[in-house]
């Protein structure tokens, strides 16, 4: 069976051309039995039961937890804690590691280039510790500029740095970022680097411990899981220091009127009842990438950006951001066309079935930045063929002629 038919929607929709993959991915027969054998077997609440019944829901989120941890190659399944997404995963890291460590006039380090999830979390905690933002710099094709570390360094500023924040590849641009550079800056400070891997983890090896991070986000329904999953990893010497950021049921290990204290990890972190079934599908995504072996997909994908790059570059009046250098780039192909509106190119696309999005892809600071409105942003996964960058292509041409 084609990859592309294990994915009942597409399946069912043989002329849609899926391009917002970026936004969120189409989910295989795999994980759509997975949500619904969870319900159908083995619903009830966790942990705090001696029947069967409960103790088979409880495996399933425990073995979902062990299933990330080794697709992280975590160092234990206690870094894992499970969350509703990647937003969610970086409130609490923001919020908690914030409590930790900043105090007035330190420095959150993140950059221009960050979705608002990676951004706005990072800004409020500066704003609430009175401490400074601070924003590496961007060149004009989204790459970020590590000379800047060095620079903080001369003008003594990198001692006051006391979290990094930093995105793996570019929703707005498809840009993949040099994390290892920069954990390597910040390892040798002891600067906890949060990694937001909104956007990598259907796509490139994420293997924490030669990343070198201390933190990783990511969101279950961009890696062909359920919407409602995601996944905060952490190391443990940061998260057995850390405060809860939500408190209630399941967090707690003892409350009295006058005193609660909490929970070990990871469930410090996990407050009121879990998504169980959420984490369950998101286990059987990884399992189905996993099955299909993450370096054939790899290679699958990467062959299809580069017939996508060239024939994107091929057609003309087309201006298309991001690094030259494919290498640099990741999934993402984000235009305008001469003269035309990216969302009249969505939506002339839409009319031939071909699925675009278009706007500022929630990352005002990097757009306006580079000073770019709104793209329009074709985004692949490995159900995309080479009939659908055809159609894409063929698509765009018949906007231009039209307008
Ligand atoms: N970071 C990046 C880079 C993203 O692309 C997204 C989603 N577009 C997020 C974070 C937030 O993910 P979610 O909305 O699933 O929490």
């Amino acid at each position: 069976m084609s990859i592309r038919n294990e994915f009942p929607l597409l399946k069912n929709n043989p002329e849609l051309v899926y391009l917002d993959s970026a936004a969120t991915t189409q989910k295989p027969e795999a994980v759509l039995s997975a949500l619904e054998s969870y319900y159908r077997e083995n619903n009830a609440n966790v942990h705090r039961s001696l029947y069967s019944l409960a103790e088979r829901s409880t495996e399933a989120l425990e073995n979902a937890r062990k299933r990330v941890s080794s697709f992280l190659n975590a160092a234990a399944f206690r870094e894992i804690i499970f969350t509703r997404g990647a937003t969610e995963a970086l409130n609490l890291a923001a919020w908690s590691l914030s409590e930790l460590l900043v105090n007035e006039g330190d420095i959150i380090l993140t950059s221009h280039m960050e979705h608002h999830a990676n951004f706005v979390p990072w800004q409020q905690a500066a704003f609430r510790k009175k401490a400074r933002l601070l924003l590496v710099p961007a060149e004009p094709d989204g790459t970020l500029n590590l000379e800047f570390l060095n620079e903080l360094e001369k003008d003594g500023q990198a001692g006051r740095v006391k979290i990094a924040a930093v995105g793996h590849v570019s929703n707005a641009f498809g840009t993949v970022h040099p994390v290892k550079s920069f954990s390597r800056w910040c390892r040798k400070r002891n600067i906890p680097l949060v990694l937001d891997a909104a956007q990598s983890i259907a796509h490139l090896p994420l293997d924490v411990q030669q990343l070198g991070v201390d933190f990783l986000a990511f969101s279950g329904h961009k890696v062909y899981g359920p919407m409602g999953s995601g996944v905060l990893w952490g190391r443990e010497k940061w998260l057995e220091k850390m405060p809860p950021w939500q408190t209630g049921g399941e967090m707690i290990s003892m409350v009295k009127p006058e005193k609660t204290t909490w929970n070990e990890l990871p469930y410090k972190f996990e407050a009121g009842t879990p998504d169980v079934a959420a984490a369950a599908g998101l286990s059987a995504a990884l399992q189905w990438m996993t099955d299909k072996g993450l370096a054939r997909l790899r290679d699958r994908e990467r062959e299809l950006e580069s017939y996508a790059f060239q024939k994107l570059t091929g057609l003309g009046a087309l201006k298309l951001y991001g690094p030259s250098d494919l290498s640099r780039r990741c999934s993402v192909f984000s235009f305008n066309l001469e003269g035309i509106h990216s969302h009249d190119v969505a939506q002339l696309l839409d009319r031939e079935n071909v699925a675009i999005r278009s706007g500022h892809h929630c990352a005002q600071p990097a757009m306006r930045l580079l000073g770019i409105p709104s793209t329009a942003r074709a985004s692949f996964a490995v159900y995309n063929t080479v009939e659908d960058v055809d159609r894409l292509s063929d698509a765009l041409k018949r906007v231009q002629e039209f307008f």
